[in-house]
């Protein structure tokens, strides 16, 4: 696998190439970000690195910039959506016990509404 080219059967690999069409709220050099498909949240967002990292317990000490990345991003799409002051949750899920499902780092943004700490 080639990171910079993505791994080739990799759904957010592909997206972020373009060649599965999403509707993109945002992309730049290292991350994009479009809606989850399956929101659960009025306002649930999907911020991935372009790298292929299949999860965050993959990352390396040099993808540090690139997480960082990922949470300022997350900030600046508050913003956007009116939820600086309201709240809003990222999460990343990493691994099988967290119920990561796409092996591709991703972060959730989520909100607009009411969220509960469920276990
Ligand atoms: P995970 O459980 O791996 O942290 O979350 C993966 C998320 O990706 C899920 O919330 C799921 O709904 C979303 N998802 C999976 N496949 C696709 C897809 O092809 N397009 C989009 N937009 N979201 C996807
Ligand atoms: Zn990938």
């Amino acid at each position: 696998m080639n990171p910079e080219q993505g791994q080739t059967d990799c759904v957010f690999c592909k997206i972020a190439s373009g060649e599965i069409p999403s509707n993109i709220i945002y992309q730049d050099d290292d991350v994009v970000v479009f809606p989850d498909i399956n929101p659960i949240t009025p306002v649930h967002l999907l911020i991935i690195t372009r790298k292929h990292i299949p999860s965050l317990a993959h990352m390396a000490d040099a993808d540090t910039p690139l997480v960082g990345k990922m949470v300022k991003v997350a900030n600046k799409l508050a913003r956007e959506q009116g939820l600086s002051e309201k709240g809003y949750r990222v999460t990343i899920n990493s691994g099988t016990e967290a119920g990561q499902i796409v092996p591709h780092l991703h972060l959730h943004f989520m909100g607009g509404r009411n969220l509960r700490w469920s276990h």
